[in-house]
């Protein structure tokens, strides 16, 4: 075996990215389809909230995240990369709230070919801003999250709309886009992305007997 290169493990990884604004749910839907599946779970954001706590980095994030604006691709891409590695022999990757711009969608796939997988399907969580906008008011009731107020998260829905939405195109063109209504509830939503996931599985499945 080449030095730093993986065996073929990859090929039957379920690697998702749970997309969509902020507020559709994406952390929430991560989870539960992460348990459910037993994947492990990528969140950028609390990956980077648990550097402000504890890490080295804290001081050179801070600036972003409480803001709302992206925090440099340099620093997101080495700690998700980072933490994927370690992640690997699960049956699948969850992506939530990564990749944000092209250059992370980018790197991603460079990143997943290198490791010899692939990603599966991006589920793309559809809801308006007014309804995303009402769920993180009232998440902030809670949450203790600093980027939870109307401020940010204007900044936010801004930075969503010129540099993350514009990626669905580059998924678009590799096929791997489904959408999903993110207005039912959790339960609901949970749900129809199972059944997309099952449906994606016998499809596979039946092109795999095909080979
Ligand atoms: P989230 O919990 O996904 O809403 O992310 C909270 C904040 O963390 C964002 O507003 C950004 O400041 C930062 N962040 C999360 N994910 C990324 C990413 N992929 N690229 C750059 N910044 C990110």
């Amino acid at each position: 075996m080449v030095a730093g290169s993986n065996p073929a493990r990859g090929t039957n990884m379920l690697n998702l990215i749970i997309f969509g604004p902020p507020g559709s749910g994406k952390g929430t839907q991560a989870a539960l389809i992460a348990k459910k599946y037993k994947l492990a779970h990528l969140s950028s954001g609390d990956i980077l909230r648990q550097e402000l706590k504890n890490g080295s980095l804290g001081a050179s994030i801070k600036k972003y995240q409480e803001t709302g604006r992206l925090v440099p691709d340099n620093i997101i891409i080495a700690m998700m990369e980072a933490t994927a590695v370690r992640k690997l022999k699960t049956k699948g990757l969850v992506f939530d709230g990564y990749p944000r711009n092209l250059r992370q969608a980018r790197q991603l796939d460079r990143f997943l070919k290198k490791q010899r997988t692939a990603l599966t399907l991006v589920l793309n969580l559809k809801l308006s801003e007014q309804d995303a906008q009402k769920r993180i008011i009232n998440r902030g009731k809670t949450s203790g999250r600093n980027d939870d107020n109307l401020k940010t998260i204007r900044t936010r829905f801004q930075i969503y709309r010129a540099q993350t939405e514009p990626i669905l195109k580059y998924y678009q063109a590799q096929k791997k886009i489904i959408a999903v209504d993110g207005r039912p509830s959790i339960q609901k939503v949970t749900q129809n992305i199972t059944d997309i996931l099952k449906k994606q599985q016998s499809t596979d499945i039946k092109k795999g007997a095909k080979k």
